[in-house]
Order: C-alpha cells, then structure tokens, then sequence
C-alpha cells in the first residue's frame, strides 16, 4: 500500500530562496504566483501525491517553514 504525505508550509515565513524545491528529488515544489506579508513568492507544492515522504525538503529549508505529515488511509491532503 502506497503512503501518502501531507507537506505543509508556513507560507509566512517563507523567504522564497528555492533550496527546498532544489532538495526535492520529484520536482514537486515550486513559487507561488502570489507574495506573502513580507513580499516573497513562497514555496508550495504543485502534485501532493508525488510526494515520497523524504523529509529533504524540509531538513533543508533554513528557517523551518515545512512541516510534513503521514496520511491515515484513506485520509485526504
Ligand atoms: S518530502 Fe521529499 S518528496 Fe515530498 S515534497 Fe519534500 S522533498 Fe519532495
Ligand atoms: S527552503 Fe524554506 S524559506 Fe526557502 S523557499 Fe523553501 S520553504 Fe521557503
């Protein structure tokens, strides 16, 4: 049975510096088209089914913006 993930971002803090979407070995991950409070295009991820769960994203996010959770089956991101 596949697993499925939830990536959360705390769209706030995020300084739109790209490492996380470099990180992501399924190219998941790309700028929002709309800026935050501080005026930055911040991360998201664009196929939340992809995701593999890896963590890489956010073990390299610098300022702790990503949050990643594992779905109950059944359970909907
Ligand atoms: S957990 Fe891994 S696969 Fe999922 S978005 Fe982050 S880097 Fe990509
Ligand atoms: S690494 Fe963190 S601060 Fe940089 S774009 Fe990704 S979520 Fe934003």
């Amino acid at each position: 049975m596949k697993k499925n993930f939830k990536v959360v971002f705390d769209r706030d803090r995020c300084k739109g510096c790209e490492l996380c979407i470099n990180a992501c070995p399924k190219s998941i991950l790309a700028l929002d088209s709309s800026v935050n409070n501080k005026g930055y295009h911040p991360a998201c991820i664009v196929d939340q089914p992809e995701c593999i769960g890896c963590s890489g994203c956010a073990i390299m996010c610098p300022d702790c913006c990503i949050s990643i959770y594992e779905l109950e089956e059944g359970e909907t991101a």
